[in-house]
Parts: C-alpha cells; structure tokens; sequence
C-alpha cells in the first residue's frame, strides 16, 4: 500500500474512532433524556386522568370515550386507577389492558412511592395519588412515537454525518499526503536520472530546512563523495597506465633501433641494460600495486596475529640491503620499550613490512648518504616507530600531496620512482589502526613516525 493511502487511512480510523465515540454519547444522552421526559408526561397524564374521574367525577364511559377517540389519532396514555385493596376504579381499556397489575406490583408502589419500567417499548409508571382522606394507585402506559421518531431521525443524521464527513476526511487527507510527499516524488524521480555517467547531478533541495531537504543535502553529500572517489578511481587508472606506458614505449623504441640495423656489440649490450631497468620498473610498479590492492581489502578478510615489531624491521633492512649494499640502517630501540613482550603488536607481518621497506627506502633514497635512523619507542602509551634521515627534506606545500598515489614531490628529479609508496604505506597503517605522520624540513631531513 502506498504511503500516502495509508496515512489518508490512519488519519480516518483516527477521526472516525473519535466521531463514534462522539456520537454515541449524543445519542444514548438523547436516548436517556427522552426516556426521562415521558415518564414526567405519563405522570401528568395519569394525575389528569385521575383528577377528571376522582375530582370531576366525570363518568367512566365518557373517560372511555375520550380515550378511544383520542387513541385513534395520537398514541393515547392508558390509564387505571386501583385502591390499596387492589380493587380496579377505573380503567380506560380493560379490553386492551396493557399493564397486567397483580397485588404484588401495587403492593411494591404502596411502599416505593412509585414504579417506572418499560414493556416491549411501551412506558409504564405507577405511582400514589391521594384525594379527600382516602390514597389510590394510578398506573399508566403508552408508546412514545414522537419521541422515538425523533430519535431514529437523530441516529439517521449521525449516521449520514459521520459517512459523510469521513469521506471528506479521507479524500482531504489524501489531498494533503499527496501534498507532504511531493518533493518525495520530485526526488525520487531525480534520483533516477543519476548514473555513473552523470554523478555531477544533484537533487534539488528547497531553502527552508525540513527534514526532507535535510536528507537531500545528506543525499548530496554522499554523491559528493562518491564522485571524488570515482574520479580519483578514474585518475588512478589513467596514472597506471601512463606509467606502465612510458617505460614499455621504451623498451619498444629502443629494441626496434636496435633490429633496424646491424649495431656493434656495445649498443646491443647498453640497449638490452636500457630494457632490463625499464623492466624492473615495470615489475616494480606492478608488485606496488599489487600490495595496494592487498592493502585495500576488507579488514576481516586479512590475517591479524601477534608479531615483534623488532624482527619485522630487521627483515625490512635485510631486503632493502640485498637491493642496495650501499644502504645504511641506524637501528635504536628506547629505553622506554622495556620488555620484549611491549615490542608485541597485532599486525600482519608481510604488509607492515611492505610499509616499512617503504619509509627505509625513501630515507635511505633521499639522502646523499643512503642512511637512516630507525627508532622504536613508547610515546603516549603506543608502541611508536621513527624512520629519520637527515637527507634532502620534502617541501611544505607537498608535504599535504604525498600521500596522493602517484604524487611525486619537488625533489622527484633526485631519485626515480612511481609515488605508490607512501599512500600505500598510510593505507597499510591506517588497516592496522594506527597513524602515520611526518615532519620534515628541505635540507635538514625528514622523521616518518608511525603509532600502533
Ligand atoms: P616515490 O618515492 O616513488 O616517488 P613515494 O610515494 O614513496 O613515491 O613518495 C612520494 C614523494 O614524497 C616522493 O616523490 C618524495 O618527493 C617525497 N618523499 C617521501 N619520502 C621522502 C624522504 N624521506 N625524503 C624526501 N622526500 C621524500
């Protein structure tokens, strides 16, 4: 069912269940309010009655007389008048006698002083009435007709009222629902209109803030980020290539030259050490990558286990010397690592290795002396690790870069290199929940510190 339907729907069984409430208060209280008016009006009848044929002493037939007459045109009261005895005076219609009284039913007004109950929708009373020094019981019945048209007239209104008005309510309703939910259609159909080709789109968001514009601008944002993400996705892809194509259209150029025509032996030797580094960093780049893609998988789906940050270090320096001979490793642990056990972390071995072998690699390839500092210490209650080299520095206005992938700095021109390392790096430390950050001054040197 649609929204709009049921809110319309909720809204009238609301109104109707209080309209029905409502109304049958007005009509029991109308009901009652006749039942009492024509107990009063039997009263008056019946003491009429009496006072003709007690005080007047009009004649019985004539009483029976006016009675019939009357009976034929309006619901007539039927009167009769008994002594204590239970001995009948007078009665308008012993024929017809509505009203069996019985010694029982007079005794019983004797002592309440009055009777009122009601037989197949006929009224009837009994009550005392005393004329001279002597008491009588009068009793009297009749139908009020006029009373319960008037009544089934009311319920007919409030019954037609209340179809009525429900129907009003309900189409109103669904006017207004229709009315509330239309910048929901408006967005849905907007929405629809967003695909990876067009992710620039935006849905149209009114000035007054309700909460419906508030999911819009929510909505907004979370396209704002997707597109940035799909954009740097794109940026990505076309870095890859670029620098998978560079060093394979030379490898390409240089081999051709070579084929063109005959070369001595020493081109052929320099052509195939060109191919052979431009290989390398083919390989190179593609084992980066394909670390990146490792570091970008879901948390739970990467081994965590308890590793000695100590032995990982040791094993990053150990590869990057078999690479380069010429690299040199200072590597200090401080006093305020006291124990073994506090060189534990949970971590995945291969990858804080990858990250490391990145920062030692940059110190190392960034200073003129291929040298670097490695220092584990506890800051702050967290186990903390500082690459520092005294090389070359990074420039202020890259230091935000360079954690972009492929954003080479400045100082590029000094060493070669594909700008993978360092967001791979962060990506790495961010999976083990920690932080890396860098403090650095072209000339003096750089301090990469990590915090586990
Ligand atoms: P790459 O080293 O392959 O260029 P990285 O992502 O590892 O890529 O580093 C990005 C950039 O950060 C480098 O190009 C360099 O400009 C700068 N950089 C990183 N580490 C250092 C360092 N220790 N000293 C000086 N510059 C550095």
């Amino acid at each position: 069912m649609r929204i709009k339907t049921r809110l319309s729907l909720l809204f009238t069984l609301l109104v109707a269940s209080i309209l029905l409430v409502f109304a049958s208060v007005i009509y029991w209280s109308s009901s009652k309010s006749r039942e009492i008016e024509f107990y009063e009006e039997l009263e008056k009848e019946a003491i009429t009655k009496a006072k003709l044929f007690l005080e007047a002493q009009v004649k019985p037939t004539t009483l029976h007389k006016i009675y019939l007459n009357n009976s034929e045109i309006i619901n007539e009261v039927e009167v009769a008048v008994y002594d204590y005895d239970f001995n009948l005076l007078y009665h308008d219609a012993v024929e017809i006698d509505r009203v069996k009284e019985t010694k029982e039913m007079i005794h019983s007004i004797i002592q309440s002083g009055s009777l009122h109950y009601t037989q197949e929708d006929w009224q009837v009373i009994g009550m005392k009435y005393s004329f001279g020094d002597r008491n009588y019981i009068i009793t009297a019945t009749a139908y009020d007709e006029y009373g319960y048209t008037k009544l089934q007239n009311l319920f007919v209104t409030i019954v037609v009222l209340v179809v009525i008005s429900l129907l009003v309510i309900y189409f109103v309703g669904l006017f207004f629902a229709d009315k509330v939910l239309l910048p929901i259609t408006k967005m849905n159909d907007e929405v629809n209109k967003i695909t990876a080709t067009n992710l620039d789109l935006r849905i149209s968001t009114k000035k007054n803030k309700d909460e419906l514009a508030a999911l819009g601008d929510t909505f907004n944002e979370m396209l704002n980020r997707l597109e940035n993400s799909f954009d740097s996705q794109k940026q990505f892809v076309s870095n890859i290539s670029h620098e998978l194509r560079t060093p394979l259209a030379a490898i390409i150029a240089e081999l051709e030259l070579a084929l063109s025509k005959e070369q001595d032996k020493a081109y052929y030797v320099q052509t195939l050490q060109n191919a052979l580094s431009d290989s390398q960093k083919i390989v190179r780049l593609s084992n980066s990558l394909l670390d990146f893609a490792k570091a970008s998988y879901d948390p739970t789906e990467i081994v965590f286990k308890s590793v000695r940050v100590d032995e990982v270090i040791i094993d990053a320096c150990q590869k990057l010397q078999r690479m380069n001979a010429s690299y040199k490793f200072n590597f200090l642990i401080d006093e305020s690592v006291s124990s073994e056990e506090m060189m534990i972390v949970k971590a995945n071995p291969y990858l804080l290795e990858v990250a490391l072998v990145n920062l030692l690699e940059n110190a190392c390839k960034f200073s003129e002396q291929n040298a670097c500092t490695i220092q584990v210490l506890y800051l702050d209650y967290r186990l903390t690790i500082q690459v520092i080299d005294k090389g070359i520095g990074i420039a202020q206005e890259d230091l935000e870069h360079i954690f972009i992938p492929f954003y080479r700095g400045q100082n590029q021109n000094y060493k070669e290199g594909n700008g993978i390392g360092l967001p791979l790096t962060n990506k790495i430390i961010n999976l083990h929940k920690g932080t890396l950050q860098v403090v650095s001054k072209v000339g003096e040197g750089t301090t990469f510190t990590i915090q586990l």
